[in-house]
């Protein structure tokens, strides 16, 4: 008999006809995950990648080369670009619709998938919040790592003071303090007589750049269905008018070498900050920070500023994600976010006091140091060696 929850439905972003990384990523560790679960509770749920857009045909074969068991397109010039309110509506429709799980699987009983993921970016963080808020359900936001297990939980409300098994649980979880915690959040149906409910499916964001895609398998196979969604003027009220790709300013692309700068700085703000601009022009380097910093959270100058102290330089999920052969973080901790946005550096330095910091793990050289103290020393070895190390460009 089939279950009232089923499948991983995977939320599939793309531009320009193609994937973006992370919805390829996401798919890897949904077959990862489905493989296992399908062997421990001798199941067959399937990895579900759904897709709304225009003329994806392609893509759509692209998912099952990818991991996805079945792919439920959503064609229509109305998902040339994505719009909150129409895409959620549509989505929830999906997820809802038991005709459509028939098409890949028994889904007598299908109500909602159990398990459904999204990316954490721009658009999907706030996809995900409005369509788990359609599903009546929670949403962990943010993760890096994913479990399934059976748990056995003990909770005032939900399961009255008694221990509960729960079956089949996805454990996300997500870094918090500055990534020196991980948290784990769980999506449990409350089992308490009195406020008896279920929540479905366990949803998250999830963090681009943390999962590996599985290999593209040109022999794998599996079900195309096309879902025409339900709509109206009202839904499509928010219109795309034009599209401007906005190039960055900061040219981290074409950089060999970036010196980032996060909240060490502190005891000495716009003199450090003038450091490191200092250091990455003696290494032909461009300037990045952490997120922390484009909020601008000490006071300096207004030129320093506005040059560095700007959402444009920010590395990580929030910012940009970098690969230059040489990174220098100063003053930087190594929170989870941060190191999605530089994981793919050739060298890494990091300048910090402190040898318990993340960043320790995360780096090739850890110089223990106060910035004020390290980069006048790098500077000087800098000037000294200038005619030897002519950066080739
Ligand atoms: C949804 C979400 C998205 C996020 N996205 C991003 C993102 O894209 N990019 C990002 O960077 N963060 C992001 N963050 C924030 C992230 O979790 C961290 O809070 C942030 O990266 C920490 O910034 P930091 O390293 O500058 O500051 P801190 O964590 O405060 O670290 C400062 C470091 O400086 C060191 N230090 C102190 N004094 C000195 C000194 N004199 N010289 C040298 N070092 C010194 C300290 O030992 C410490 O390790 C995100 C958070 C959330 C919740």
């Amino acid at each position: 008999m089939s279950a009232k929850y089923e499948h991983l439905y995977v939320v599939i972003e793309h531009e320009d006809g193609k994937p973006v990384p992370v919805s390829l990523e996401m798919l890897g560790e949904a077959r990862r995950l489905m493989n296992g679960f399908n062997k421990k509770y001798s199941a067959n749920e399937k990895v579900v990648a759904l897709v709304l857009g225009n003329n994806m045909r392609r893509l759509c074969e692209e998912l099952i080369f990818y991991g996805a068991d079945a792919v439920i397109y959503v064609d229509s010039p109305e998902f040339q670009y994505s719009r909150n309110l129409v895409d959620t509506k549509v989505i929830s429709q999906v997820a809802t619709n038991r005709e459509l799980a028939k098409k890949f699987s028994d889904a007598s009983n299908f109500i909602k998938p159990r398990y459904m993921f999204f990316a954490a970016d721009n658009i999907g963080r706030q996809l995900s919040s409005t369509v788990l808020a359609d599903l009546e359900s929670g949403l962990a936001s943010d993760i890096n790592k994913l479990v399934i297990e059976d748990l056995e939980i003990k909770h005032e409300h939900k399961t009255k003071g008694q221990a509960v098994k729960y079956e089949k649980t996805l454990e996300m979880y997500r870094p918090d303090f500055s990534g020196f915690l991980w948290t784990t959040i769980l999506c449990l149906d409350n089992r308490n007589p009195a406020i008896e409910r279920e929540y479905h499916p366990q949803a998250c964001s999830i963090i681009p750049g943390v999962f590996l895609p599985i290999e593209r398998d040109t022999s794998r196979r599996g079900v195309i269905t096309d879902y025409i969604p339900k709509f109206d003027e009202r839904d499509l009220r928010v219109k795309v008018l034009d599209r401007k790709i906005v190039k960055s300013a900061v040219d981290f692309d074409s950089c060999k070498a970036i010196v980032s700068f996060g909240r060490g700085i502190k005891d000495s703000s716009e003199q450090n900050i003038k450091m490191v601009a200092d250091l990455a022009q003696a290494l032909e380097a461009e300037v990045g920070v952490s997120l922390p910093i484009s909020k601008k959270p000490f006071a300096v100058s207004e030129g320093v500023s506005s040059t560095y102290m700007i959402p444009d330089r920010v590395i990580g999920t929030s910012g940009r994600k970098v690969a230059p052969l040489l990174y220098i973080a100063a003053g930087i901790s190594g929170a989870m976010q941060h190191i999605a946005g530089m994981k793919e550096s050739g060298f890494v330095v990091a300048i910090n006091p402190d040898e318990n910091s993340p960043i320790k793990d995360e780096c090739d050289i850890f110089i223990k140091g106060r910035m004020e103290d390290v980069i006048p020393l790098l500077l000087e070895e800098l000037r000294k060696q200038k005619p030897a190390i002519e950066v080739k460009k």
